[in-house]
């Protein structure tokens, strides 16, 4: 069974319709590119996917002992909070932390510390924050994401305020990451994700494109 499979999902807003009659699925390490305009439906799939939001018609189903981590938008993080860098990474944890009432366990401390080692932000742990770049910051909400060791991974927009370069590395390192999870990545820019991605799913409330990202043809959506 695929990891993911959505079913014919539309979802309302009062009478809005905000997806209309979307299916596609996820398999393991598949790379998928949601792609689609402002106001396309792009955060409200990622919301139905999570669980946060029921759809009017059709479904979600997430194969047994799928594990989901969603990374943010940065531009949404508060980077004037005072906190340290391996304080967030260890809010992976957080859910399971809450659910017992209790510290974090050194597994979970290896664990936070092996996954900085990997994305080169070990020597960053502690760094307030707010004195990071957006490509390092991107890199710390991208490792609390990976601490639970999902299957799959969904990001919003996880460049949008990089220059070239740091997105660049951020691909570079989602590619990395894409061998062993899969991961549903939202974009505006086609041109920027296609040579990574397996397939796109362009989306303006209904589905434009689904399939494999030609560079020529689908270019211009
Ligand atoms: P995108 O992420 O592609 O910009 P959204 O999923 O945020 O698109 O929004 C899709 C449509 O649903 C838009 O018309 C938006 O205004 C509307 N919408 C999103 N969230 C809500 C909400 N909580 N209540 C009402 N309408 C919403
Ligand atoms: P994004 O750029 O990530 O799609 P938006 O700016 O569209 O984010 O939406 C930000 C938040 O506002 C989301 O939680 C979304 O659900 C909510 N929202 C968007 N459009 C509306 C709307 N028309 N009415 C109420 N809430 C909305």
């Amino acid at each position: 069974m695929k990891l993911i499979d959505v079913r014919n999902v539309t979802l309302k807003y009062d009478n809005n319709i905000a997806l209309k009659n979307i299916s596609f699925s996820v398999d393991k390490k598949e790379f998928i590119g949601v792609l689609g305009p402002n106001g396309a439906g792009k955060s409200s799939l990622f919301k139905v996917i999570l669980g946060i939001l029921k759809p009017q018609n059709g479904e979600v189903r997430i194969s047994e002992k799928t594990n989901i981590s969603y990374v943010s938008q940065s531009v949404s993080f508060d980077k004037s909070f005072p906190i340290k860098v391996i304080d967030v990474v260890m809010m992976g944890f957080l859910e399971k932390r809450i659910r017992f009432l209790r510290g974090y366990s050194r597994k979970e401390n290896d664990k936070a510390y092996s996954v900085m080692k990997k994305l080169g932000i070990i020597d960053l742990k502690d760094r307030q924050i707010g004195e990071l770049s957006g490509g390092q910051l991107q890199k710390v909400l991208i490792a609390r994401a990976l601490v639970s060791d999902p299957h799959v991974i969904l990001l919003d927009e996880p460049t949008a305020s990089l220059d070239t370069d740091a997105k660049t590395e951020i691909f570079e390192l989602l590619k990395e990451l894409n061998s062993n999870m899969a991961i549903i990545l939202v974009s505006h820019n086609l041109n920027m994700v296609c040579k990574y991605i397996d397939k796109a799913l362009i989306i303006d409330r209904e589905i434009v494109y689904y399939g494999e990202p030609d560079d020529e043809g689908i270019g211009q959506v």
